[in-house]
């Protein structure tokens, strides 16, 4: 067997239909008392719920998140905190709202407990996001790490159909990487095929009823996997891929990770044989970058940058980015392999090798 390093973050995850109802007790086992609960404005409603069943222990709703945690978002969050005196904060959303928390964190050490609504995974990560001048900065730092991660599937049953789809293939990318990752181990292989599966057989199910809470949970349970994935191993192409794509060109986030994967992961394929084995075991598929490329036109998902906003002449720019910053990735970074990467990725053609 291959030597490997594994160390686990230490995060609490209480999982189940109905558990937001924990929070108070959650909150009271960090010691905290004025919990200051974070959302986006679309999800303020849901912030001022969970403020109300806090009993006495919301010290003020902040609901100001958005897409990949705006510098001033951040400080406008931490001085908040400072008037509040909140000795937590609640995050009550998706990746930008956990970002958003993660933000506050990075500066106080506030403790941050998340309440996920979507299946990015931000929520098992200690990597946070900011952006000044246009220009997203990320990093790693253990204290953004949410100490306490509640898992309720019913909070889910309102995430519009096409998120449920792109949010869960953005989760899978965090595994597939993961799989093939220079820091990859025995440990998270099982978790990300495992993830890989419970969410492609979730959002199967959910296709034929959005609300069924059963198939809810299971992809909540598969995106807890892959965000725990995310959290552990260093991503390769398809992570870089993306982050420029969405910083550069401003692309919606999970979108971007929907059409992307499955050109990055036949680029990756002959390079990383047995991480695509246990990718396709999890989508009883023998292709699986073919695959994941059927899964989201199936059920209705965007396959084509230019259908996402993507301007075709920047095709060249996102190739040039690419191979700029080097990192580990199974197969070298070709610019013009790449580059022929990115059209596919454009047109909606089918992945290749
Ligand atoms: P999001 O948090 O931006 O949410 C998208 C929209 O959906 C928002 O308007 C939100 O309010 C709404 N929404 C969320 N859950 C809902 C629900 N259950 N019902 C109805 N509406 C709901 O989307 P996202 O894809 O979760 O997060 C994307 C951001 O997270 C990006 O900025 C990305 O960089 C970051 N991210 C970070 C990490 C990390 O480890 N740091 C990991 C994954 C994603």
């Amino acid at each position: 067997m291959t030597p490997f390093v594994y160390q686990a973050n230490a995060a609490r995850v209480v999982f189940g239909p109905g558990s937001l109802q924990q929070l108070p007790q959650e909150i009271e086992r960090l010691g905290a008392r004025r919990a200051l609960i974070l959302a986006t404005p679309e999800q303020a409603a849901l912030a001022a719920r969970v403020a109300r069943a806090l009993d006495g222990r919301a010290a003020g709703v902040f609901a100001e998140a958005v897409m990949h945690v705006p510098i001033a978002t951040a400080r406008a969050a931490r001085e908040e905190a400072r008037r509040l005196d909140a000795d937590c904060a609640v995050a009550v959303g998706g990746g930008s709202t956990v970002g958003l928390g993660k933000a506050i964190a990075l500066e106080s050490g506030l403790p941050i407990l998340a309440v996920p609504t979507t299946y990015a995974g931000s929520e098992m990560t200690p990597i946070y996001g900011l952006t000044e001048d246009g220009l997203k900065k990320t990093g790693r730092d253990p204290r953004v790490l949410p100490r306490t991660v509640v898992y309720d599937p019913e909070l889910t049953l309102s995430l519009p159909w096409a998120l449920t789809v792109t949010s869960g293939i953005n989760a899978m990318a965090h595994a597939a990487e993961g799989l093939y990752a220079a820091d990859a181990n025995p440990v998270l292989a099982l978790m990300a095929e495992e993830g890989i599966r419970a969410l492609a057989a979730a959002i199967g199910a959910l296709a034929d009823r959005a609300d069924d809470l059963e198939a809810r949970g299971e992809a909540l349970y598969g995106a807890w996997l892959c965000g725990a994935v995310l959290g552990s191993a260093s991503m390769g192409l398809h992570h870089k891929l993306c982050h420029t794509l969405g910083g550069s060109f401003n692309l919606p986030h999970a979108d971007v990770h929907t059409v992307i994967l499955p050109h990055a992961l036949a680029y990756n394929g002959a390079h990383a044989a047995a991480a695509m084995r246990r990718i396709g075991r999890a989508l009883q598929a023998a292709d699986p970058a073919r695959a994941l490329f059927e899964f989201a036109a199936r059920h209705g998902a965007p396959t084509s940058l230019r259908a996402i906003g993507m301007p075709e002449e920047g095709l060249d720019r996102a190739a040039d980015l690419a191979v700029q910053n080097r990192y580990p990735n199974p197969r070298p970074l070709e610019r013009g392999a790449l580059r022929a990467l990115l059209q596919r990725a454009y047109d909606g053609s089918p992945p290749q090798p």
